[in-house]
């Protein structure tokens, strides 16, 4: 199938559009097509071939052949190692390109996209290039009779499912761990970000990845996603999206063949200045904690609780810096903040600013957006929230922060610890046993000291309660990706004897 090339602002880039199975770009079986949009205009960028069931049947099944081949059985660890790594060259290679089509997708700015989603993305993918040939098991000589040992097999055909807020650095977190550990895999994008992905299938074939071994069917969730997520013969599903569509996704994996389920799933993440932090570190960062990715970001520190000696000033700061965030057009040079996504989720931000005023909150900055034809929202602060709120209690994935004021360490803990969340929370402090008490006190997956949204490939991410099941980078994300298979080797051992005693 043909690409196509899109100019974005100014720069020709060369775009496949299809169906992508077996390295090769196809027509969706159903000829159906979808569009996705600029959300700084809200003009259509190009349309794609939209899967369906039988797309992602077809996927599955060369993904299978794929996995059941000897030529994949025989693929050295070292050569998948290549591969990735040939992968991470060409995306440095083809870094404008990359960053023009996130940039256009996502609304994000050139600031934020190049130096986090892309450098995040070819960071993951080298790390893991760098497992491939690490991964084995233990052996026990311990036990009497028997030689012990674990292997660690790769679960077959991964499911994979990524949202629309870092399209480019989820797809990386997905398909990287899982061709690590020999898995095949078979990938869906969001509907309304699809384009890095499809760039990177092509880079994908030029890199030396077998033909199969990894596969994109573009659609909707409730079509491609559903089917990937119900597929009798997908081994594994990684989700990362909406507490709401994980559900649905366990429910499927319950009601198939009890496929294996990681979750990556929402967020609503306690942020503490406690009144020995340095203030301006503590602004710096809880500013980032909320204008990185302008809140559409699973661990946005959305809730700040301050002490009350410090509240004012701390307020009077964080005020400032969010003032200052110019937002509009990402592609134009003098902005911090692009649009939201798409329309879905402005309305839905636009519907908890009104709530909040509703319920009573104090809107204390913001909560307005230009009026123009993208989807933008200025950084908005609520103070005066309770903690019953849905302000307080419900993810916005967008720049809205409730900020409250504390007395004392058990009381703060108390309040960042009331919710069904457990991604990340964050505090700030120059009292390292504090740091150390409080950290371990607050039930959340990541936690930072002095720092907020800071997160590294080689380390473990996921979430404690309704945030998630499983962890996703370091070295915990090959858990989700290997089986392990026990071997007994019998060195004398005795079968027990039979019969009465
Ligand atoms: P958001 O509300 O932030 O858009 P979603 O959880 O709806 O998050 O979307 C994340 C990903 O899940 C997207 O790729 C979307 O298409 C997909 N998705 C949505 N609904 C379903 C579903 N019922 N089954 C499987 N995938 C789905």
């Amino acid at each position: 199938m043909a690409s196509t090339t899109l100019k974005i602002n100014g720069r020709d880039v060369s775009l496949p559009t299809g169906i992508f199975i077996n390295g090769e770009f196809r027509k969706a079986i159903g000829g159906k097509t979808f569009a996705t949009e600029n959300p700084s205009t809200g003009e259509e960028i190009v349309k794609i071939q939209e899967g369906q069931a039988e797309d992602v049947d077809e996927a599955v099944r060369v993904a299978r052949k794929v996995f059941r081949s000897k030529e994949w059985a025989a693929f050295p660890a070292a050569d998948r190692a290549k591969a990735l790594n040939k992968l991470a060259d060409l995306m440095e290679e083809h870094f404008e390109d990359l960053l023009a089509l996130e940039m256009i997708d996502t609304g994000k700015t050139r600031t934020q996209a190049a130096n986090l989603d892309l450098p995040g993305s070819i960071g993951t993918i080298r790390y893991f290039a760098g497992w491939c040939d690490k991964i084995y098991g233990q052996s026990n000589f311990g036990v009497p009779g028997v030689f012990g040992y674990t292997k660690r097999e790769a679960v077959g055909v991964c499911g994979q499912i990524i949202p629309w807020n870092f399209p480019l650095l989820m797809f990386s977190w997905k398909i990287a761990p899982a061709f690590t550990c020999g898995n095949t895999v078979v990938i869906k994008s969001a509907e309304t970000t699809p384009l890095t992905a499809l760039y990177m299938c092509e880079l994908i074939n030029k890199a030396g990845f077998p033909a199969g071994s990894v596969n994109l069917v573009s659609g909707y969730g409730k079509t491609v996603g559903a089917a990937i997520a119900h597929h009798m013969d997908v081994d594994k599903v990684a989700f990362t999206g909406s507490t709401v569509t994980g559900r649905a996704i366990l429910k499927a994996s319950a009601a198939s063949n009890l496929k294996k389920v990681t979750l990556e799933l929402g967020g609503k993440s306690p942020n503490i200045v406690f009144a020995d932090a340095d203030l301006d570190q503590a602004v710096e960062w809880s500013v980032w904690g909320i204008h990185m990715n302008y809140g559409q970001t699973c661990h946005a520190g959305t809730r700040i609780y301050v002490h009350e000696d410090i509240y004012d000033k701390f307020l009077e700061g964080y005020t400032k810096a969010l003032k200052a965030i110019r937002v509009g057009d990402n592609f134009g040079g003098k902005t911090d903040q692009g649009p939201h996504n798409s329309k879905v989720q402005y309305d839905k931000i636009m519907g908890y600013i009104e709530q909040g005023k509703k319920e009573g909150a104090t809107l204390h900055l913001g909560g307005d957006s230009d009026g123009g034809k993208g989807y933008f929202i200025n950084p908005t602060i609520f103070t005066d929230v309770k903690p019953d709120m849905k302000i307080m209690k419900e993810e916005i994935f967008g720049p809205v922060v409730a900020i409250s004021k504390f007395k004392d360490e058990e009381e703060v803990i108390e309040l960042a610890n009331d919710t069904t969340y457990g991604l990340a929370a964050g505090i700030f402090t120059r009292d390292y046993e504090r740091a150390i008490r409080v950290t371990s006190a607050l039930k959340a997956g990541t936690t930072w000291v002095n720092l907020f949204n800071f997160v590294h490939w080689s380390m473990p991410f996921g979430g404690y309660k309704e945030s998630g099941i499983g962890r996703e980078c370091g070295d915990a994300a090959l858990e989700n990706y290997t089986e392990i298979k026990t071997v007994y080797m019998n060195m004398g051992a005795r079968a027990p004897p039979v019969g009465p005693s």
